[in-house]
């Protein structure tokens, strides 16, 4: 594995005027969908033709993005995707760095046997590629696909369709350009995607108001019924098992953002949301300051991702996820107090 890769390496293998393969992690959220469309974009008015492949269904409040009609869903749509993946000399992977989080796209593309491009964001990249073009302090793969084009000499290919996509990305990882991971340099490239011409306003509509009834009313149930505050460990979590997600009728993507909400209670530094779903429970964590749910994640619930945003899941009960999770931060209470 080669961390790191030079952008000349990229270039060379790009040179070489490959059919590619553009993928992302399971459940896939607006870096992944976002940096992912992006990235077809850019190679298109550069000449190169790709095939974006989803693992599974992801959340209608992205399916306005330039080009999503022409993503592959791997879940729906195996069989395309599986010629697709056979037919590519290079599989450029996105917004992840673990081999597993491909969910049942995995065995397709590490059994491919073609080389593979990790474009990534995320801290401890494991071993499954060839190339990694990544930066763990990067705030999104938006802006990672922004750099790679900017050093390809790509950047005149960031037009306006690149541009919503890649902003979508910026936004939803950056909490609206509010988390620590924005510098003045993702500044600068959100100041260079809005001189494409892109409407911004419209992200936000597209992305944050175009909620349905039953989501509304599912986020106040789970707030006032089902948050459960910790003072005396500075923790909060919500929890909604498969029934009570039926009730509101539950689509992917509408409990998007509940996890924030106990954070943004006084003294909670560290946040947990649980979802029961096909069988699996699965964990979205939060912290604000430096406590670091990412080994969080990885120590209690099979997961990873970065130092203030982490997921995993949880094989059993959703009672039991929940004890294990008040256990662990009765556990860490001083150290997340100080946080
Ligand atoms: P979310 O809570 O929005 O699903 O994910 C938050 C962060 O944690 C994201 O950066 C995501 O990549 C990472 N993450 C979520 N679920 C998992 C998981 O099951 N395994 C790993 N390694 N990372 C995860
Ligand atoms: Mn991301």
């Amino acid at each position: 594995m080669i961390m790191n890769t030079s952008v000349d390496e990229i270039r060379k293998l790009l040179d070489a005027g490959p059919r590619i393969v553009i993928t992302m992690h399971r459940g896939p959220d607006g870096d992944a969908i976002g940096s992912s469309l992006a990235w077809h974009h850019i190679l298109k008015l550069s000449g190169i033709e790709s095939t974006v492949i989803a693992p599974d269904a992801y959340p209608d409040f992205l399916k306005w993005l330039p080009g999503n009609e022409n993503i592959l869903v791997f879940e729906s749509q195996a069989e395309k995707a599986k010629e697709a993946v056979a037919a590519a000399d290079l599989i450029f992977c996105l917004d992840f760095n673990a081999a597993s989080r491909m969910g049942d796209l995995e065995e397709t593309i590490t059994k491919a046997n073609k080389p593979i491009v990790v474009v990534d964001h995320h801290q401890d990249p494991s071993d499954f590629a060839n190339f990694y073009y990544v930066d763990s302090d990067a705030c999104s793969t938006a802006q990672m696909i922004f750099r790679l084009s900017q050093a390809l000499d790509f950047s005149g290919s960031i037009n306006r369709e690149a541009a919503y996509c890649l902003y979508t990305g910026l936004v939803t990882d950056t909490g609206s350009f509010r988390y620590t991971s924005v510098t003045p340099e993702v500044m600068r490239i959100a100041a260079q995607l809005m001189e494409t011409g892109i409407d911004h306003t419209q992200v936000y509509q597209e992305v944050f108001d175009s909620n349905s009834e039953d989501q509304v009313r599912l986020r106040g149930y789970a707030i006032s019924e089902k948050m459960v505050v910790m003072p005396e460990a500075g923790a909060a979590h919500i929890s909604l098992s498969e029934k009570e997600l039926q009730r509101f009728n539950f689509r992917k993507g509408d409990t998007e953002g509940l996890v924030n909400v106990g954070l943004s209670i006084h003294g909670v530094k560290v946040a947990a949301f649980f979802a029961e779903r096909d069988g699996i429970i699965k964990i979205s964590i939060r912290s604000s300051g430096d406590f670091d749910v990412n080994k969080f994640a990885r120590t209690h619930f099979e997961g990873g991702g970065h130092i203030n945003a982490a997921g995993g899941r949880y094989k059993g009960k959703i009672e039991d996820a929940i004890s294990r999770y008040e256990t662990a931060v009765k556990e860490l209470a001083q150290e997340i107090l100080k946080s």
